[in-house]
């Protein structure tokens, strides 16, 4: 009787036993399937949990980084869209009236304020971007302060980056050359000598706005001005005006604008191309 017992005691442990065994097989095996198969698909944001043992575990190859071929558009990226190469206007109206811009066309491929016929902005409207443009300041040095080769860049119609022959030129600070007129001092005056190209590479942010109207974030802007950085991610508190404090109501995409400050700047520009940032 007691050897029965004993046998059955056993028997009772062994099948716990494979059961038990049996049940940790189980879920090993839905881990396993559970693993990614071939190249990870992760992304930062499933960058939590027990540290990495494996290098494989932090790596993603999806998605996939496109390919832009620079210097693919007579210097321009393969993906930027031309607001002007030199040949025409046909990017551009009058801000004025949306009619036909009417700044002069030269044989060098620039384009040149034309003194009280206003300015002039993309037909297509933009939020944020990279982008670049070339100026240039009249050889021909006239007026002093504001009044000497003054243009300027507005971003999203509103927001403007001066333009300006600072060369031997002194102004208040903040409108100096590069500045976000009036709100953002330039780190640096790096303009090339009067009359010689200079180059803008804008990385802009556009701001965000709530239903209501209100504002959630500002916009930002950085410039490389001739390679150097002359704002670095700069807060956009509003808009840029000669009188008054900054305002910022709620808009969406929008042109970028050309200044003509009506003083026969004389100002040129060139190369002028935009990669939409999404
Ligand atoms: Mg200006």
């Amino acid at each position: 009787m007691i050897r029965n017992s004993i046998l059955s005691l056993f028997l009772v442990i062994g099948l716990a036993s494979c059961q038990q065994s049996k049940s940790q097989d189980k879920s090993e095996t839905t881990t396993v399937e559970q693993a990614p198969k071939g190249p990870a698909v992760i992304t930062y944001q499933e960058y939590s949990g027990s540290e990495p043992t494996k290098p494989e575990e932090t790596e993603f190859y999806k998605p996939a980084v496109p390919e832009v071929k620079p210097y693919a558009k007579d210097g321009a990226p393969s993906d930027a869209i031309i607001l002007f190469d030199g040949s025409n206007l046909d990017q551009w109206i009058s801000s004025a009236d949306s009619t036909a811009a009417k700044w002069t066309i030269n044989d060098d491929g620039s384009m040149t304020v034309k003194n009280r016929t206003g300015d002039i902005q993309t037909k297509q409207s933009f939020g944020s971007m990279q982008l670049h443009i070339e100026w240039k300041s009249p050889e021909e040095v006239q007026g002093e302060g504001q009044s000497r080769g003054n243009s300027g860049v507005f971003l999203q119609n509103r927001y403007e980056i001066q333009i300006l022959d600072n060369n031997d030129n002194p102004t208040y600070t903040n409108g100096q050359v590069g500045t976000l007129y009036k709100q953002g001092t330039a780190l640096a005056m790096a303009s090339v000598p009067t009359g010689e190209w200079n180059t803008y590479d804008i990385i802009y942010h556009a701001p965000e706005f709530n239903e209501a109207g209100g504002k959630i974030k500002s916009a930002t802007v950085t410039i490389i001005h001739n390679g150097v950085l002359i704002q670095d991610h700069t807060e956009v508190k509003g808009t840029t005006p000669y009188i008054g404090w900054p305002k910022n109501e709620a808009h969406g995409e929008a042109p970028i604008r050309l200044q003509d400050h009506g003083d026969n700047s004389r100002v040129g520009y060139r190369n002028i191309w935009v990669r939409p940032l999404n």
